[in-house]
């Protein structure tokens, strides 16, 4: 099998929450950043899938407001976080300083957007209260640029 990067990082070692730039990328001079945006301990903790999806609407649109660059943000399929890629060679601080932004927007909305049958897969599957929970434990922990604290 093809050796996969995040595969090799010791999930029993890390103390999330944490970003972590997973690894650079770069073809014809065009560069790209790789980041995990881990928000919950990996295998003692995990968001409930309409939280994580209410997570990932407000993501696509706070992040980008904050960071240049971004190509895609994706859920874990573990549910303990996010993946991140962005155009350029981008810094772990920035990516912080703008997941605490949007961590901190989650907290004032009364709506997920695009949460409807045409602009969504499962639009049933959203969680507006479980989001900003896990919202704001993230933001009381702390997002660190250490991933072993
Ligand atoms: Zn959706």
């Amino acid at each position: 099998m093809t050796n996969v990067e995040s595969f090799t990082l010791d999930h029993t070692k890390v103390k999330a929450p944490f970003v972590r730039k997973s690894g650079m990328e770069e073809r014809n001079g065009i560069r790209v950043s790789k980041f995990d945006l881990r928000l919950l301990q990996p295998n003692s903790e995990e968001m409930p899938t309409g939280a994580v999806h209410t997570l990932e609407h407000f993501l696509a649109g706070f992040m980008r407001e904050k960071l240049d660059g971004v190509i895609d943000i994706s859920p874990m399929g573990c549910r303990t976080g996010f993946y991140m890629i962005t155009w350029g060679d981008v810094q772990v601080k920035a990516v912080i300083e703008a997941l605490a932004y949007s961590l901190e927007k989650v907290l004032e909305q009364d709506e997920v957007p695009a949460a409807n049958e045409l602009q969504c897969g499962n639009y049933r599957d959203h969680s507006l209260s479980s989001a900003k929970e896990y919202a704001k434990q993230v933001l009381m922990k702390g997002l660190s640029d250490e991933i072993y604290q």
